[in-house]
């Protein structure tokens, strides 16, 4: 069963509705931004060692945790 009007489905990080696919975004988040956040709570809980994140994303990461702080 799928959520009725909702087809791109919603962001599980901030709630945003998700709009048309840019080259930056990868579904299920609404941004790459959220997607980092994502990373973020899974580096919290040790899902994810971080040296599994590419470089980049992990340089995108340390500085969003810079920023939060
Ligand atoms: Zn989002």
């Amino acid at each position: 069963m799928t959520s009725s009007g909702a087809p791109l489905g919603v962001c599980p990080i901030c709630g945003a509705t998700l709009g048309p696919r840019r080259k930056d975004t990868r579904p299920p988040f609404c941004s790459a931004r959220c997607r980092l956040i994502d990373y973020g709570k899974w580096l919290d809980g040790s899902y994810q060692p971080p040296w599994l994140l590419d470089p980049e994303e992990h340089e995108a990461l340390q500085a969003l945790q810079d920023a939060e702080e």
